[in-house]
């Protein structure tokens, strides 16, 4: 892997207080292993109370909406998200793409209004079985790419610095159990670095692609040790220490 791995817990509407524990104790680990970037993504509830708690790991939101302020009832800003304690925002979750029917175009404006607060993102692709099983996998993870990527001022050097990561997510997998085959997660992100390439030039190089799709201890090294992966973006494991801190384990060496 050429960057330093990046291992994010996306906890989705799950969360409250009492969860803190876990927090602390993946924050604990992440300590352990600086050669591994770790992060979680709470509940927007949860943000500002994780920052307080922890000391060595990212905190981020799971969405963002793409003006900073406004009559938009419900919705938080980049700048609040910065402002309560986040580093970055996970933008175009297949969920929140199926959910509330975020297109292209909408996540591509939400990655701009978050870089623009300073805020890192990662972007989130992935294709439907069905796509799939059409033999449009490629094709329809390069025009979410091209269409939700950042583009406004600013978005060549946030993706020079680093400040923007990709995260492969088949939709089928994730959730699922399901977890894509090695040699097509490869095939995927070769697609998905050829695009960076293309929308970014060399810069495109310091993006980080990230797995993402039923990520477990089980598979995870597998998954983390394949060409082209830098990192796992992970779901239902991240809930627990028990379950996350094998995962970042396996993209680390741990303290020397
Ligand atoms: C996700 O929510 O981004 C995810 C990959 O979920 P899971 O690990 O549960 O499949």
């Amino acid at each position: 892997m050429p960057h330093r791995p990046y291992i994010v817990g996306n906890w989705k509407m799950n969360g409250v207080r009492a969860m803190l524990a876990e927090a602390r104790a993946i924050d604990r680990a992440a300590a352990r292993y600086p050669d591994v970037q770790v992060a979680l993504a709470p509940p927007f509830t949860l943000i500002g109370t994780l920052r307080e708690a922890v000391t060595a790991m990212g905190i981020g939101g799971q969405d963002c909406h793409a003006q900073a302020k406004g009559a938009h009832t419900g919705d938080v800003s980049a700048p609040m998200l910065v402002d309560t304690g986040a580093d970055f925002v996970i933008l175009g979750h297949s969920e929140r793409r199926k959910d509330h029917a975020e297109g292209d175009a909408l996540v591509q404006a939400k990655a701009d209004a978050a870089l623009s607060a300073g805020l890192g993102v990662i972007v989130c692709v992935g294709e439907t079985l069905d796509e799939r099983d059409a033999g449009k996998a490629v094709a329809v993870v390069a025009g979410q790419v091209d269409g939700s990527l950042p583009a406004g001022e600013g978005a060549g050097d946030a993706v020079a610095a680093g400040k923007v990561s990709v995260a492969y997510e088949p939709v089928w997998a994730i959730g699922t159990g399901r977890v894509a085959a090695v040699e097509d997660v490869v095939t995927m992100h070769a697609a998905i670095r050829e695009r960076l390439l293309a929308l970014y030039g060399e810069a495109g190089a310091k993006v980080r692609i990230l797995y993402g799709g039923s990520v477990n201890a089980g598979n995870a090294a597998e998954l983390l040790a394949a060409e082209g992966v830098g990192g796992a973006l992970v779901g239902g494991a991240s809930l627990t220490a028990e379950a996350f801190l094998p995962i970042v384990a396996a993209a680390g060496t741990g303290e020397a």
